[in-house]
């Protein structure tokens, strides 16, 4: 009788803890604030670490078209025309290998979420259409500026394939083998004809 009380006790009491933890964490979930209401985005850039990679910062009025970035990058998402320099955020894993061989230091990875989509279509982003403060990151939001840089939604670029290199110069003909050696000029003569025996009988 006794272990049957110190059993339901030690139930009640399991129960009771957990119950306190629910109860507990249920709580901190009403007094806590809702995750766009701490960072108040968009109203406010949420914050975040110095080499943080978002979407790209792009500076049109400094880059000079020469394609490294596009060449650079692993999955051929830069696509750059005479019609505008659009990124495809569809293809890009945001790996940053297409900053570094900038020469003129007009593309870097940017902080801000502005050119997010929650669909497919407008993940490609036309960088040469934003408003410059929009798109080199200075301007938080223009919604209507960023949604006039997606009305491409589909590829208008493909990475050529590299030019051939020349073929590297053929060297001098090698010496054709030399012609099988000339029969000797003196060719052994036939040996001459063996005296016939009626002629040796003369
Ligand atoms: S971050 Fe990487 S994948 Fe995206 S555009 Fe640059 S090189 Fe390409
Ligand atoms: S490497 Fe720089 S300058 Fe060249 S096309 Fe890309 S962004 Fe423009």
């Amino acid at each position: 009788m006794r272990d049957w009380i110190r059993n339901v006790r030690l139930s009640i009491l399991t129960i009771a803890e957990g119950m306190y933890v629910t109860l507990w964490y249920m709580l901190q979930t009403f007094r806590r604030k809702t995750f766009t209401q701490h960072y108040e985005y968009p109203e406010k850039p949420v914050p975040v670490k110095p080499r943080y990679r978002g979407f790209h910062r792009f500076d049109l009025t400094t880059c000079i078209g020469c394609d490294k970035c596009a060449r650079a990058c692993p999955v051929d998402c830069i696509y750059i025309d005479i019609t505008g320099f659009k990124i495809d955020y569809t293809k890009c894993m945001f790996c940053a290998l297409c900053v570094d061989p900038c020469p003129v230091d007009c593309i870097f990875m940017g902080s801000t979420f502005d050119q997010s989509t929650y669909s497919r279509d407008g993940c490609i982003v036309d960088f040469a259409a934003l408003p410059i403060e929009t798109a080199w990151g200075q301007a938080s939001l223009n919604p209507t500026a960023i949604a006039a840089s997606k009305l491409q939604v589909g590829p208008v670029w493909e990475k050529k394939p590299e030019p051939p290199k020349p073929a590297a110069e053929k060297p001098a003909e090698a010496a054709k083998p030399a012609p099988a050696a000339a029969a000797p000029a003196s060719a052994p003569a036939a040996p001459a004809a063996a005296d016939k025996p009626e002629d040796k009988k003369e």
